[in-house]
């Protein structure tokens, strides 16, 4: 059985003070967790701090993005030695802001995966169709694409390390959320995707988050369908009351 991952992106948002409370109040809910895991993703300069207020409790570290090289001459940019050090389990790859503002591709997005994979990060890989591409009947195309591509090399015993997450663009930020059929249908095209890319011991294992205006009160729904089996929460990880609701419905 899978076991639910809900995990918080803050982007580029809070402050030190507010990283640190906001943590602490997501960790003073540990006993609402159940049998769910709980990660928060802050900006990486507050990562230490946030790492401190979580400390002893189960809500994993995670950062929004790394670069592939161990170190060298790089400016501006993070490894995932660098993550590690700051006490991160998680690593979100392949955001579509990224894809988006920041121009990454899905080689760019496989070699962060491939990088991260060498330690012992866990790789949360986005994937997501823009508006346009659903109303072209193009979801499953760009989503298995995006797949192939950003995990393209993987051995089956790195994707079993994987967590794909599957945001349509058009519901990231928006308030627009996917309909739970609609989700449901595309994490199971993943599922048989991974399973016809490798098996299905990889395809039962594999965890494949949804993503986009996930809020509480659609979060049971959502995480009620066979194949989502947690959720990326962006803005309503920002509270923490509302993403311990969320929380609440995957336990
Ligand atoms: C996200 O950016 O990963 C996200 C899902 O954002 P929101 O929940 O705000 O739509």
């Amino acid at each position: 059985m899978r076991t639910p991952l809900i995990a918080g992106n803050w982007k580029m948002n809070t402050d030190g003070k507010s990283a640190a409370a906001l943590a602490k109040a997501v960790a003073a809910g540990a006993a609402r967790f159940g049998r769910a895991e709980v990660a928060v993703c802050p900006p990486f300069v507050y990562l230490p701090e946030v790492g401190a207020a979580l400390a002893g409790s189960p809500v994993g570290l995670g950062a929004q993005n790394m670069y592939h090289e161990p170190s060298g001459a790089f400016t501006g940019e993070v490894s995932a030695a660098m993550l590690l050090d700051a006490g991160c389990r998680y690593v979100i790859l392949g955001h579509s802001e990224r894809r988006q503002f920041f121009g990454e591709s899905d080689a760019v997005v496989n070699r962060k995966v491939l990088a991260a994979l060498k330690t012992p990060l866990t790789p949360i890989v986005c994937v997501g169709e823009l508006l346009a591409q659903r109303e072209a009947g193009q979801t499953s195309d760009v989503v298995r694409s995006q797949l192939a591509g950003s995990l393209a090399g993987l051995s089956e015993e790195q994707i079993r390390r994987v967590v794909v997450a599957y945001e349509p663009v058009w519901a990231i930020g928006t308030g627009k959320v996917a309909t739970v059929d609609e989700a449901e249908a595309v994490h199971l095209d993943l599922r048989k995707t991974l399973e016809s890319r490798y098996n299905a011991g990889v395809a039962a294992v594999v965890r494949i988050l949804y993503g986009g205006s996930v809020k509480a009160d659609n979060a049971s729904q959502l995480l009620s369908a066979p194949n989502i089996d947690g959720a990326l929460v962006g803005g309503a990880s920002l509270k923490a009351e509302d993403f311990l609701s969320i929380v609440d419905a995957a336990r």
